[in-house]
């Protein structure tokens, strides 16, 4: 079965054409600056290896976008099926719907619960809504399928689960930990799995633009670090990450509006926040070699954060048998994952310094043969995660 996988950005559309079973990438694509005239498309075979990147491109619309790419797809040069009557299923990585947290068909009840979150997750729920519209009518016939960010953690214990908020405010509106990055964490437990046999006592650490830790045992999600919304869990990049609900009334009487307090929560926060200088973890690195005080605080305060949820999640589990790190961050960053493990070297963690020094986009272990938790780099690959889904559903 073909199965399309679409990863949407609030200015960029990602594709990639799964042959399934079997997990083998026909082809991909990207568009970035989707709504401009001067979007920046790219295309790869990647049975052939013919690949193209067309610069300066009218692409007013996701429509547009994937037009293109089903162009590229079907062209009897370097593309790889005949007609789009060959895509089987579309899957995408939605992620908060009312009512709706596991994996579904996106029929019309679906994007509704979708809307019905729309300020909850703003960022995501926004372009998936308008990306998912277009594509029907690109695609009319075609079974879209939404994998929720929230699927992977549809098993973390009620307990883990409920705030001590009113009762009525979990039943009325739905509040309560959500957990999301359900594709990455899903695709680590998966990988540990096919290599280990199972996962055991795993904690997966997915630290990108936006981070969160995943305690995982035999397969299923315990826990994760995000809640109601993405603005749990430690800093992000520009997200705040864990803050007293209090500052929010605080603020409030002090004469913000909610909307600056939103925009300060969302964008204005975490590393870059503290930093004051990026919310790019390589520049604020590079400031904080400088010299540079706020620079060093952020990087002191994200790597507590994660340090402070994996003490959580082996008190939660009962011990560990892998530590995983995956993510922009978590794969490049040998700063971080040193500064972590040493923090919790006394779990019986023993980082390899050459093997976590080395660079390299491959799945390895970088912890020394005598250390008793393996620890791992993955290269996230939450398109995969969504095809096996998609494919599954
Ligand atoms: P992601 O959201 O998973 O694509 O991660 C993007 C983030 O990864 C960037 O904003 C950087 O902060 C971080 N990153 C990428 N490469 C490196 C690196 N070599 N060292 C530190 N951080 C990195």
């Amino acid at each position: 079965m073909n199965v399309l996988v679409c990863n949407v950005g609030s200015t960029s559309l990602k594709f990639k054409l799964f042959d399934m079973p079997g997990d083998k990438v026909l082809a991909e694509g990207k568009v970035e600056r989707v709504g401009r005239t001067d979007a920046i498309f790219h295309y790869g075979n990647c049975s052939t290896g013919y690949s193209v990147k067309l610069e300066e491109q009218n692409i007013p619309s996701y429509a547009e976008g994937i037009l293109q790419y089903l162009s590229h797809l079907t062209h009897p040069e370097y593309g790889v099926i005949a007609d789009v009557s060959e895509i089987e299923r579309v899957g995408f990585k939605t992620v908060l719907a009312k009512g709706f947290y596991g994996i579904h068909e996106l029929t019309e009840e679906v994007l509704q619960a979708m809307r019905d979150y729309l300020v909850v997750a703003p960022a995501h729920n926004g372009p998936y809504l308008e990306a998912i519209g277009q594509i029907r009518q690109v695609l009319p016939g075609v079974m879209l399928v939404g994998v929720f960010e929230t699927a992977f953690h549809t098993t973390i214990p009620k307990a883990e689960r409920i705030y001590g908020i009113p009762y009525e405010w979990h039943e009325k509106y739905g509040i309560q930990k959500m957990g999301y990055h359900g594709a990455s964490h899903g695709y680590v437990a998966d990988v540990l799995t096919e290599r280990c046999g199972g996962t055991g006592n795993a904690i997966s650490c997915h630290l990108g633009g936006s981070g969160s830790l995943c305690a995982i045992q035999n397969g299923i999600s315990l826990n994760n670090s995000f809640g109601f919304s993405l603005q749990a869990g430690p800093i992000h990049a520009n997200r705040i990450g864990d803050t007293d609900a209090y500052v929010i009334p605080y603020l409030l009487s002090q004469g913000m509006s909610i909307e600056d307090i939103t925009k300060g929560m969302d964008k204005q926060g975490g590393l870059l926040g503290i930093s004051g200088v990026s919310n790019d973890l390589r520049d604020v690195q590079l400031a904080a070699e400088a010299g540079n005080e706020r620079a060093q605080l952020a990087i002191d305060v994200y790597c507590a954060g994660i340090v402070h949820y994996v003490g959580a999640y082996y008190a939660q589990l009962g011990g560990l048998d892998h530590l995983v790190f995956t993510g922009g961050i978590g794969e490049n960053s040998d700063l971080v994952r040193k500064t972590v493990c040493k923090a919790v070297a006394h779990f019986g963690i023993e980082l390899d310094k050459e093997k976590n020094a080395a660079r390299g986009n491959q799945i390895r272990v970088i912890s020394t043969p005598d250390s008793r938790v393996n620890v791992w780099v993955i290269p996230a690959n939450e398109e995969l995660g969504i095809a096996r889904r998609t494919y599954e559903y």
